[in-house]
């Protein structure tokens, strides 16, 4: 057989499906993969089922249903004041994932130059390398993942396309900040650059911290995507509901990709997300409170185990920090090691990083799961740790 593509070839399995194969074949608990263990609203789902039964449930236009594009407009408006145009600044997408790969494939020309920042969600890379991208890393540290400034200026260049990043940021849970936001925004507009902003964990930000599309910032809105999806806000993973939110120009170019890609998405999925998204805001309070008592629960379960655990502002996951209980070897082994003897699995942390030198003692737990199987998961890991002595 002749060979595959020379960017697939290089990576393997995802780290997502390979822990969550190996929790299912050791029946551990699964705090690998990001998803909850609650499906989302059951009127959303009614909406759904609705939809479906009465139809059409044939090919929506490309762009997306009018009702869902006017719904996200009407949310991004409600939420951060942001002027959108449903019919001319949405696209709705088959998940966030088909978006970015739509963003990125659409804006972006063989040895352009894409800057990230490490640890990064495990998509970015190969896409942009698909579309022949350079990247250029900013690498975070954990236990607080700043922003070295000066490594950032220095990853801008006459040559960067774009930026893509991710706030409320998976895997560090980290919540940009205002100041950060306004460096990347005086970066992107000083290098006439596009920003692309996976904003999925939007409405998961804990305590005081808030959420600022980075769109919002001076002069930004006419070079930014926003990128979000119905799979966190809706606890409904499996959907695969996305939206962009973008300048008329840009939102075009973003479709072009996506008329290739997947062309359109689910309708009845789509009527069900547009139904959620004018849910009132007491709907996104008890979201983001009851994602921060699970917050606390593992992290408290975690501290008194003994786990260092690194700042976490928002998302679905917490990093420990292994070499705080003694382990020594790698966050993959350590990973592996909890699945299959104490019944828990995590993710490695590094898995998220592409440059050399990665740091190799954190693994990140998911808490979006019900209080009772957070605990047995604590119980778990406890015991095996007492085993250990
Ligand atoms: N971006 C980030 C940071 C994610 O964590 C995820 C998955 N949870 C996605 C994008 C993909 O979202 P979707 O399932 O809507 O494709
Ligand atoms: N976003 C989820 C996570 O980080 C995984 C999604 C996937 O499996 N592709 O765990």
């Amino acid at each position: 057989m002749k060979h595959t593509s020379n960017v697939l070839g290089a990576y393997g399995t995802t780290i997502f499906e390979v822990m969550s194969q190996l929790a299912v074949q050791h029946q551990a608990i699964n705090l690998g993969q990001g998803f909850p263990d609650q499906d989302g609203p059951e009127d959303i789902r009614a909406a759904a089922a609705k939809a479906l039964l009465d139809g059409p449930n044939q090919y929506p236009s490309m762009m997306g249903i009018p009702e869902l594009r006017q719904a996200v407009a009407d949310h991004d408006r409600r939420f951060y004041g942001l002027d959108v145009d449903g019919p001319t600044n949405v696209l709705v997408t088959s998940g966030a994932t088909e978006a970015l790969a739509a963003c990125i494939l659409g804006l972006v020309n063989p040895g352009d130059e894409v800057v990230l920042f490490e640890p990064l969600y495990d998509c970015y890379l190969p896409i942009i390398q698909l579309a022949g991208g350079i990247p250029r890393f900013v690498r975070l540290d954990p236990p607080n993942w700043e922003i070295d400034p000066d490594k950032l200026r220095a990853a801008f260049s006459k040559r960067t396309k774009m930026i893509l990043m991710n706030s409320p940021m998976n895997p560090t849970g980290k919540v940009f900040t205002r100041e950060e936001l306004e460096l990347i925004a005086e970066l992107t507009r000083q290098h006439d650059s596009y920003a692309i902003c996976d904003e999925v964990y939007e409405h998961i930000v804990f305590g005081e911290r808030e959420h600022i599309p980075l769109m919002t910032l001076p002069g930004m809105f006419e070079r930014t995507a926003r990128v979000a999806s119905a799979g966190k806000t809706f606890s409904l993973t499996g959907w695969k509901i996305g939206y962009v939110t973008a300048p008329t120009e840009m939102t075009a170019r973003i479709a072009k990709a996506h008329q290739f890609l997947t062309f359109t998405t689910a309708p009845d999925l789509q009527k069900a997300v547009a139904y959620g998204l004018n849910k009132e805001d007491g709907f996104y309070l008890d979201l983001k409170q009851s994602m921060q008592a699970k917050r606390d629960l593992l992290r408290e379960g975690l501290r008194g185990i003994g786990f260092k655990t690194a700042d976490c502002d928002g998302t679905y996951f917490i990093n420990a920090d292994i070499s705080s209980v003694g382990f020594t070897g790698s966050d993959e082994e350590f990973c592996r090691l909890i699945t299959t003897e104490a019944g828990v699995a995590a993710v490695p942390v590094s898995a998220f990083y592409q440059s050399e030198g990665a740091r190799r003692n954190f693994a990140r737990f998911c808490f979006c799961k019900r209080p009772e199987v957070l605990r047995a998961a604590i119980d778990k890991l406890q015991d095996f740790f007492a085993r250990k002595g």
